[in-house]
């Protein structure tokens, strides 16, 4: 029977918050002031909020200038200029915008925060940054599968391609949704649903370095339960659950809010994506098997 590794145990104790973790503010290109932005978070009702300027710090100490309105604030940063975008997720310090994207990643993971590689099929060839480049590094958490912003631009939102490849290979990345929001309008595209146990930042960080959560843009999952090697996956407003693994495969489409699913030793690897109407989804992060 294969042993599964994955990042859903002990979901006991705590509670599902919502958040964003890619956001913009005239701090750097977006539209409005930082105190309007989390003001327009808190209304939608979300939980979290990092403000993640490019090359600016929002650190947890700017933040006690404005009103949190009652959501928990994370210190962010987008690295930016010199290439890829590299989103500080947690930012503890200010990392710069060095060239070597590896010398970046390494300068987040000295510090507590997390590197999460943004909006990877941006932009006509809908490839700003390479498989090649995400092969080569190493030590990031996690690439944004979904970036909303990107839906108004040229390229692709979605990423799950380039989190099959690599999953493939035995990288063990997880993956995000976030808004990556300029104005008004950009925001409620994709978030992130954390599992916590405290509603801090402290709490919420810790939940996302251990992959406790998934990226969502509509459809909200009630259970993920595994037994052995079975894992049941349960939504409040799925219409089909995939069953995914090695460089994309479809393991198993089922027309339901739910699914069950049996994971075969030679998998290596299985990931749910859940599909809503219309543009809804959520992800689970991969399971992996161990045997
Ligand atoms: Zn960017
Ligand atoms: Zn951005």
């Amino acid at each position: 029977m294969p042993k599964l590794d994955h990042p859903y145990r002990n979901l006991t104790n705590g509670q599902w918050l919502r958040g964003n973790l890619h956001t913009h503010t005239t701090n750097s290109d977006g539209a409005d002031r930082p105190q309007r932005v989390i003001n327009d978070y808190a209304k939608r009702g979300y939980d979290f909020l990092a403000i993640s300027d490019h090359d600016s710090l929002t650190s947890s100490r700017d933040y006690k200038q404005w009103d949190n309105r009652g959501m928990v604030l994370i210190p962010g940063n987008e690295i930016t200029a010199n290439g890829s975008h590299i989103l500080h997720v947690g930012a503890d310090r200010q990392v710069p915008p060095l060239p070597q994207r590896q010398e970046v990643i390494n300068r987040v993971n000295a510090g507590s925060g997390l590197a999460v590689v943004a909006h990877s099929n941006w932009q006509e060839a809908f490839d700003y940054t390479s498989i090649d480049k995400m092969r080569e590094w190493i030590g990031y958490h996690g690439l944004e599968i979904f970036n909303a912003v990107i839906g108004r631009l040229q390229g692709s939102p979605y990423c799950t391609n380039k989190w099959d490849i690599l999953l493939s290979e035995g990288r063990r990345l997880f993956g995000y949704a976030h808004d990556d929001s300029h104005a008004r309008s950009d925001i409620g595209g994709g978030w992130n649903m954390v599992y916590s146990r405290e509603r801090t930042a402290k709490g919420i960080l810790a939940a996302i370095a251990a992959g406790r959560f998934y990226p969502s843009t509509g459809v909200i999952i009630s259970s993920i339960r595994v037994r052995g090697s079975r894992i049941r996956i349960e939504t409040e407003n799925a219409r089909r659950i995939v069953a995914i693994g090695r460089l994309g495969t479809r393991l198993q489409v089922t027309d339901d809010r739910r699914i069950d699913f049996e994971a075969n030793p030679d998998s290596g690897y299985v990931r749910f994506e859940c599909w809503g109407d219309g543009e809804q989804f959520a992800w689970t992060q991969p399971f992996f098997n161990n045997a």
